[in-house]
């Protein structure tokens, strides 16, 4: 028995998952790490809590594994040279919250200062002025991305510009920058290889999705020296191997995806006009557009899905695909846990929703970072509408899962625009998809078929795919989509005039947290 290594490296939780040939998952071992806030709108992680509860977990997932040989196996490595061809683990596949910003130093391999994560709103300011001075259009031309905080290339310039002496060291070549994958890869590889994936690149808002290489003009922009910068690799193929004393032996790490566009992979969406939704701490729409990068009209993102021709040395294809981020999907659930304590756990929230047949006409906008798609308003915060003496917990319980699904509705009919045609069904998957009156309101607010496959850990899933795609433990991707399984099927309900009167409403309340906070 061999088994993939899948790392998924989550904006909350460090995991690791071991999956089989049929894409089972076999074991699994997951551990949170602090959110620091230092500030209102300021959200960092410390990068070496990131690397070290992810090498926990990895070990610990290893000694999961099933079989007893794996274990024999283990534990003879030192003997010998030839044990890495009968070590359980073919491959590692990394996947990650994406943007996150981490810079280190080359020589001592520690960061200058905590990552700045992706929700992090403190360079929103510096985006207006970008805007201002009319940089927009070629922003989203080349990158396919709005000129928004959330991406990367804003966090590295204040990092640059405000870690005391990050600059000059960063000039001189002392510095590395990357996104989570990055970093987990410099650490496996203990400071080897200085790499990122095409789908990461692509988030970073320096990286011309066209030419699929960093870009010289949006590096001036940004103030950013290249020296910094790591090597563009693709999304399947072997960049190196891990340290041997790190898990055992040297295993190879052959796959590297965002956690969005891994999941999309892993949901097996391999045909243009395929999407998926993941319901995780946000939600997440890709939608497959081919090998081409098609240009947004309703404002959603143009990003790079994933590249698995590793070895070709001629402008490399890619698939492409267009994505809409919604930023409170599962964390409006923990915000009814921890923050108003109305439930225990996440999972109460489905009887107690259902415990009212409607919201009373109570909408919550959980705008509490800002807006994504399509509204991009990083100074919209969150409202609570139409409450009355007859409200209860149980409305508001009802209205938190409404407004997932309705801003994935939004979402979703922006894509439909952009795709020029009705798509035929949504795949969904994340922690908040196992709840079945949230994935039928949002078959009912999007008028569309949701499809629940099997394995609800497309993120994981998609990164050991690409892995395993890479060493042959796969053979290819029709290989893959056999594998995929339906758990359950969610038909619309309501007619189109119900379906309509309901968006309105929405629309009306998302127009009362608009533009709340003075820039
Ligand atoms: P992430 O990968 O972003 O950490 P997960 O895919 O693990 O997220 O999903 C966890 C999220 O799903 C949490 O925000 C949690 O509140 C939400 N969640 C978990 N179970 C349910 C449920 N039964 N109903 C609604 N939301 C849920």
């Amino acid at each position: 028995m061999s088994y993939i290594l899948a790392l998924d490296q989550g904006t909350t939780s460090s995991r690791a998952m071991l999956f089989d040939r049929a894409g089972a998952v076999v074991a699994q071992v997951s551990q949170e790490f602090a959110q620091i806030f230092p500030q209102p709108g300021w959200v960092e992680h410390d990068a070496r809590e990131i690397w070290s509860t992810q090498l926990e977990v990895a070990k610990k997932c290893l000694k999961m594994m099933p079989n007893k040989a794996a274990d024999q196996s283990i534990r003879a490595r030192t003997a010998t040279d030839s044990i890495a061809s009968t070590f359980p683990i073919s491959a590692i596949g990394i996947t990650n919250q994406r943007e996150t910003t981490v810079l280190w130093d080359r020589k001592t391999g520690q960061p200058v200062a905590n990552a700045i994560v992706w929700q992090d709103r403190r360079t929103a300011g510096r985006c207006d002025e970008l805007a201002r001075a009319g940089h927009t259009g070629m922003i989203q031309r080349k990158t396919g991305l709005v000129l928004d905080a959330y991406f990367s290339a804003t966090k590295l310039q204040w990092l640059l510009d405000n870690v005391p002496g990050a600059r000059e060291k960063a000039e001189k070549g002392e510095l590395a920058f990357g996104t989570i994958d990055s970093w987990l890869v410099w650490n496996l590889t203990q400071g080897s290889v200085h790499v990122t994936d095409v789908s990461n690149a692509s988030r970073t808002m320096l990286f011309n999705l066209h030419t699929l290489q960093w870009d010289d003009e949006l590096l001036g922009l940004f103030n950013i020296p290249r020296g910094v910068l790591p090597e563009v690799v693709a999304s399947s193929g072997v960049v190196g191997a891990t340290n041997a004393e790190l898990l055992g032996t040297a295993i190879p790490i052959a796959g590297i995806a965002g956690d969005q566009q891994a999941a999309t992979f892993g949901q097996v969406c391999f045909e243009p006009g395929m999407a998926k939704n993941t319901y995780g701490t946000g939600c997440f729409m890709l939608m497959n557009t081919g090998s081409k990068p098609v240009v947004s009209k309703n404002k959603l993102l143009t990003t790079v899905g994933w590249q698995l021709d590793a070895k070709a040395k001629v402008k490399p294809q890619a698939t492409y695909c267009l994505e809409g981020s919604v930023f409170m999907g599962g964390a409006t659930i923990q915000w009814l846990r921890d923050g108003l304590q109305i439930i225990q756990s996440a999972a109460d929230v489905q009887p107690l929703a259902a415990s009212v047949p409607d919201t009373g006409d109570v909408y919550l906008v959980p705008a509490f970072a800002g807006m994504g798609t399509p509204h991009w308003d990083p100074y919209a915060r969150g409202a609570l509408l139409g409450m009355t003496r007859g409200t209860t917990r149980a409305h508001i319980a009802r209205a938190a899962l409404e407004a997932i699904a309705l801003q994935s509705a939004d979402v979703f009919r922006a894509m439909s625009l952009d795709a020029g045609l009705p798509l035929k069904a949504l795949r969904v998957d994340g922690g908040a998809s196992k709840n079945d009156l949230l994935m039928q309101m949002q078959a009912d607010f999007s008028g569309v078929v949701v499809v629940r496959p099997k394995v609800l850990e497309a993120t994981a899933l998609g990164a050991a795919y690409l892995a395993g795609l890479a060493v042959g433990f796969w053979a290819s991707c029709d290989e893959l989509a056999a594998l995929w399984k339906i758990d359950k099927i969610f038909e619309p309900k309501i007619s189109a005039d119900e379906r309509k009167a309901k968006l309105a409403r929405w629309y009306k309340a998302v127009g009362q947290a608009g533009h709340w906070v003075e820039s």
